[in-house]
């Protein structure tokens, strides 16, 4: 084929609606200390390895055939797993899964979200969300969070949703990349003030949350709008496994069936999740270690004079930086990736290992009070 036989330029093929923008890209570098995309530090433990290639090992003649199309297994194993963490009994009607939480979202703006349909957030909150429903054709409106504390209040909330009347509101608890876990009552206060939206909770951090933290699978038996999404990525430490799932009404999950691909999720894929969540004891040890590291995180980077975000999740939003952008690179300098969100004078870094953290503490340490916001500039 030769080049004059192209009357266009992909770009000119391209979507109008896709046209200027760039892919989602956190940094994948290889760098000794890499706290930037809330991954565990934590290998798989090696029981659990031993138990995957065992039961992968007698399924492999067997992938002539198409996988499970309702994943029926694995949704047992989530299902009692979901039991077991949180106290919620759900039948395998209301579970859903795919590749990686990313996925299922996908598949609700899919269902719900689409050209001349309207997606309501409240930012600053998980990136992927816009990007998500931007993607899909259906328009995003950006709601806010209430500016210096990073929460939103029920009736801020309220107003907001009832003011947009989207299809489909997302809410992130415990936040990303803020941290801080929601209220019921801001969950039902959207609810109300938004009568015709599916109304998605991602629990992406549910695990980690601290001690009284209610997880919104609670209230799923008195809200048929309510969507619950959790995924295998952070505190299973499997973000490699790809396997993120939701919990609704038979309902949702029954039109969710029109747009997901056939057989999305492979046989290994239901496997190796499945094997993971009999496992749960071993996957989830380290999250006490872990959520140990993150108040460290939130107590040492305040004794230096830096304003961290309380952490219902993995990483902890710190403020008080001249620049985040001049901080993210000489902490670079010094082997620490962490993720610069786009909020001014602040950065995220995921809890990792005690080393690890370690790492991260001096490194910053070592930065102030160079980096600092000046004390008179802390009030902008
Ligand atoms: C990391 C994260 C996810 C996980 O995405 P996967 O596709 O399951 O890896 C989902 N939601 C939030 C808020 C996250 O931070």
């Amino acid at each position: 084929m030769s080049a004059d036989l192209a009357p266009f330029a992909i770009a000119d093929l391209l979507r109008e609606d896709l046209r200027g923008r760039t892919p989602y890209g956190a940094p994948q570098l290889d760098v000794p200390v890499a706290l930037n995309t809330n991954e565990s530090s934590y290998e798989v433990p090696t029981p659990v390895v031993e138990a995957i290639v065992a039961a992968l090992g007698s399924e492999l003649a067997g992938l002539n055939r198409y996988p499970d199309r309702e994943f029926r297994a694995l949704r047992a194993a989530l299902g009692a797993y979901l039991e077991r963490q949180s106290g919620v009994r759900l039948a395998p009607e209301q579970l859903w899964a795919g590749n990686g939480s990313n996925e299922v979202l996908q598949h609700i703006v899919q269902t719900f979200g689409g050209p001349g349909r309207t997606a309501l957030g409240f930012t600053p909150a998980y990136s992927m969300h816009p990007i998500i429903t931007e993607t899909l054709g259906t328009t995003w409106m950006d709601g806010q969070r209430d500016t210096g504390t990073f929460q939103v209040s029920a009736a801020s909330a309220a107003a907001q949703a009832a003011a947009a009347d989207p299809h489909i509101v997302f809410l992130c608890s415990p936040n990303n990349p803020t941290g801080t876990a929601l209220d019921f009552e801001v969950i039902e206060a959207v609810l109300d003030a938004a009568p015709r939206a599916i109304v998605v909770v991602d629990e992406a951090y549910a695990e980690f949350a601290r001690p009284g933290t209610r997880s919104a699978l609670e209230l799923l038996d008195h809200h048929p709008r309510l969507v619950v999404t959790r995924t295998m990525s952070k505190a299973f430490a499997f973000a490699g496994g790809r396997l993120g799932y939701l919990a609704a009404t038979p309902e949702i999950i029954d039109a969710l069936r029109l747009v997901r691909l056939p057989y999305h999720l492979s046989t290994p894929t239901q496997t190796i999740a499945r094997i993971a969540l009999d496992h749960d004891a071993d996957l989830l040890a380290s999250v006490e270690a872990i959520k140990t590291q993150r108040d460290r995180i939130v107590t040492e980077v305040a004794a230096l004079g830096l304003t961290p975000v309380p952490s219902d999740a993995n990483f902890v939003l710190f403020g008080g930086l001249a620049d985040s952008a001049r901080t993210f690179a000489a902490l670079l300098e010094k082997g620490v990736l962490v993720r610069d969100v786009g909020i001014s004078h602040h950065l995220r870094v995921t809890a990792g290992t005690p080393a690890e953290t370690s790492a991260f503490l001096e490194a910053l340490a070592e930065l102030l009070p160079e980096h600092a916001l000046a004390p008179d500039d802390k009030e902008s």
